[in-house]
């Protein structure tokens, strides 16, 4: 029993890289790993004002869903009334 070379997380029987690793590693072979390490680390390794300027993208975001879930739930009722009284 072998735990995968890259993720160190799965077990794998028969190959070195679990299903996922494999993927990346298929990536890799494509566009070099040089070009995906680049890619991993533009993406996924942010510094301090990064991650507070995700955070607040993503409230934001939260924020103008919610308004407008309740736009429309206010809207639908006023057609509800309406129909009502007819
Ligand atoms: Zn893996």
């Amino acid at each position: 029993m072998f735990s995968c070379l890259l993720c160190e997380n799965e077990t794998c029987y028969v190959s070195k890289w679990c299903d996922s690793c494999r993927e990346i590693k298929n990536i890799m072979n494509v566009y070099g790993a040089k070009k995906v390490n680049n890619i991993v680390k533009r993406v996924c390794v942010r510094n301090q004002d990064q991650v507070d300027n995700k955070i607040k993208l993503e409230k934001d975001k939260q924020d103008k869903e919610e308004k407008e879930a309740k736009e429309l739930e206010e809207k639908l009722k006023k057609q509800i009334n309406k129909n009502e009284k007819k």
